[in-house]
């Protein structure tokens, strides 16, 4: 139990003498009015308020927030009354206990009516001064960490409150471990079974994952200390609660949720310049997850968090999320609205000045009359967690999504079925486009049809990871169905072609002979495997071509093998797929950079071609797939290019020392002269990416007596 010296001591150090001989006085007063009291554990009831003046002073609170978490119980608990407050400690204070006094009597009803009712009074009785909300989340934290004295039902229902209410308040006010320190013993008793589990997992690993954090610890420090750069590390397990968000999030066992351990930069520099430095140096080290990285610096959020935020590879190949701050960035991530306010000066302006805790109040002024319960909690809502929307279901319920949510995320929000047999939606009752961007208060309804299919392009609408996760997984299966049908097909020719007995060959033991050359484990993965373009038909039908006719076949399939190897699949990927055999297709000759998309051409594998070629517009869209760059080496790439320009001496010269200035290769040149003094220079150049053909397009425009410069693709 924490002792009156013990505040005192951390008191003395930024209070004055006659504040910190006020709390004395305080505890002198509450210890003889809550004389005799116990708490359910048993404890004098004095340690309570004790415990939140410690947790405020930790805050480096002023001196009346200190004195009310002391007397905070006094008027609600005990006989004493809101003048004595007033008359020994002054009108501040007394207006603060009183505060606190009113909260504590609100209690709330299940109805939403109700609820939304006394969320308000309470709201706003917190946000007229600041000070009071704070010391009310001290409160609501010692009353969590001695929670287990109470019975069940309080027990949920405090736990229930603190996750609703108070851990989105002081995650709002910036408090970060008070946020997660509510979250965690909420979640403990709402949970038990689930946290239990977990904590019991995590402590199984925590020998390997200190051994881990001191070693990636280590090489940070190294390199840090490499480029100068001055700080510590740290390396810390995450909070149980979002490790369970992130499994219920991403549909996620224990075991695959890899990052537990996230890295913290701090920088003794105070140039947010270092960290952008330091993150340089991060990502120098170890590969960045590409989209994973949040500039938290350049913009803040909404409880003016700054932070950089990034993912790497790291050297195991894990995942391992690290955050880069200077130290009073970190100050304030840890202290938010607290630290911030012990910097001001002017203590009258105290809950007048902060931006957030204006915008809450306003709302909450705004709306005295409580007309419609439903919208003031989902404006409630709002201004407690910004970066959310917050939807209606057609039955009134509300639902949060990350901003950017569509009615397909609503959809797979509610059931994975109603997302894949989503073929429309309707916002406030007006149909709206499936990659409509939900709004606070919308009510949504989702249209569904039976035996609908979800379409890959949904994956560019949608922001939920359940939403992402669902229609790839369906993708993949669709991928793989027409690859069978399509393997099945060109097996099925070739067979023919050859006067064999497709039907009969397909069951037979020469056939299940064959599963083991190419590690399947059916007929449908090596039919798969044939749709893919990964194995030619032709090599199969030769295992059951007679002994004589084998030589002929041979020749084609050493031809196709080696196209297969000169071709390798370069810097492509494909969604669903995996080691396919590609080919750029020769009309279009697409370039890193370039959009594209894949088509399955019959046994030939997957023909890449921009999205831009007319050939790929007339293509089979049963065929065509989803492939996307992923560039791991340098290597060239054909282009061809028409320069036009009026025809003077020299310019061939002129032109072809642009292209070469960016190092590029011309692999072929053809000039042809018009008689009306015009000039047709078809060149054929080697490029990395369209970023540097870009670059040697506007190079050549500069010239005096181009006209201009085009990429030409064949019809
Ligand atoms: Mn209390």
């Amino acid at each position: 139990m924490i002792r009156i010296t013990d505040i005192l001591d951390k008191a003395q150090s930024y209070l004055s003498a006659e504040e910190v001989e006020m709390i004395q006085k305080a505890y002198v007063f509450s210890a003889s009015v809550h004389q005799g009291q116990v708490r359910l554990s048993g404890e004098p009831y004095l340690t309570h308020p004790m415990e939140v003046a410690g947790i405020l002073v930790d805050l480096k609170l002023d001196a009346a927030t200190i004195l009310t978490g002391i007397l905070h119980d006094t008027v609600e608990d005990t006989v004493a009354t809101i003048e004595q407050i007033e008359e020994a400690f002054g009108k501040e204070v007394a207006f603060l206990v009183d505060g606190l006094t009113k909260i504590g009597k609100i209690t709330f009803g299940s109805q939403v009516e109700k609820q939304a009712e006394n969320f308000r009074k309470m709201m706003l009785a917190m946000s007229s001064d600041i000070r009071i909300l704070l010391v009310r989340l001290a409160d609501r934290v010692h009353n969590m960490r001695t929670l287990e004295f109470q019975t069940a039902e309080k027990q949920q229902y405090i736990a229930k409150e603190t996750l609703d209410l108070y851990a989105p308040l002081a995650n709002r006010l910036g408090i970060n471990w008070m946020k997660v320190e509510l979250e965690d013993l909420a979640f403990r008793y709402l949970d038990y079974e689930t946290y239990n589990e977990l904590a019991k997992r995590v402590a199984k690993k925590k020998q390997q994952r200190e051994k881990y954090t001191n070693e990636v610890k280590t090489i940070i420090k190294r390199e840090m200390d490499g480029f100068g750069l001055q700080g510590e590390v740290e390396g810390r397990a995450k909070h149980f609660y979002s490790i369970y968000r992130k499994m219920e999030e991403q549909n996620l066992d224990f075991d695959d949720v890899y990052d537990l351990t996230a890295f913290r930069l701090i920088l003794d520099s105070d140039k947010e310049k270092e960290c952008y430095e330091a993150l340089s140096m991060v990502h120098a080290l170890w590969k960045p997850v590409p989209g994973r990285f949040k500039d938290y610096i350049a913009m803040p959020k909404a409880n003016h968090y700054r932070s950089l935020h990034t993912t790497v590879i790291g050297p195991y190949g894990e995942r391992v999320e690290i955050q880069i701050r200077t130290r009073a960035m970190h100050e304030w991530a840890e202290g938010g609205i607290a630290a911030h306010w012990r910097y001001k000066e002017k203590r009258a302006e105290l809950g007048e000045d902060d931006e957030q805790i204006r915008k809450l109040r306003e709302l909450l002024e705004t709306q005295q009359e409580l007309k419609n319960p439903r919208e003031f909690m989902s404006n409630l809502k709002l201004a407690l967690f910004p970066d959310e929307v917050y939807v209606f279901t057609p039955r009134g319920d509300v639902q949060s999504f990350p901003r950017g949510a569509t009615p397909i995320d609503f959809a797979y929000g509610i059931h994975t079925d109603i997302g894949n047999q989503c073929i429309g939606a309707k916002v406030n009752r007006a149909i709206v486009p499936l990659k409509y961007q939900l709004r606070n208060g919308d009510t949504v309804e989702i249209i569904t049809q039976a035996g609908h299919h979800p379409s890959k392009d949904w994956l560019k609408y949608v922001v939920t990871s359940k939403a992402i996760a669902k229609i790839k997984s369906w993708v993949k299966v669709e991928e793989r169905t027409k690859s069978v049908a399509l393997g099945r097909e060109l097996l099925e020719k070739e067979f023919r072609k050859n006067h064999l007995k497709f039907n009969q060959l397909i069951k037979s033991e020469e056939m299940k002979k064959l599963y083991e050359e190419y590690s399947v484990a059916a007929l449908d993965d090596l039919l798969a495997l044939i749709g893919y373009g990964r194995v030619s038909a032709k090599r199969i039908v030769h295992q059951f071509l007679p002994e004589t006719d084998r030589a002929a076949g041979e020749d084609t399939t050493t031809k196709i093998r080696t196209r297969t190897s000169e071709q390798a699949p370069v810097g492509i990927s494909l969604t669903g797929i995996e080691d396919v055999m590609v080919r750029f297709a020769k009309c279009c000759n697409p370039i890193p950079g370039d959009e594209i998309v894949g088509y399955i051409s019959r046994g030939r594998g997957i023909s890449i071609h921009t999205t831009l070629c007319p050939k790929a517009r007339d293509m089979d869209p049963e065929r065509l797939v989803d492939v996307q760059w992923s560039i791991k080496e340098k290597h060239t790439y054909p282009v061809d290019m028409r320069v036009v320009c009026r025809d003077k001496k020299g310019i061939l010269a002129e032109v072809s020392s642009v292209i070469s200035s960016m190092d590029t290769n011309i692999s072929r040149a053809e000039i042809t002269t018009k008689p009306d003094i015009e000039a047709v220079l078809d060149f054929r150049i080697d490029v990395n990416d369209l970023n540097q053909f870009n670059q040697i397009v506007s190079g050549i425009k500069k010239l005096k007596d181009v006209i201009y410069v085009e990429r030409v693709r064949k019809q």
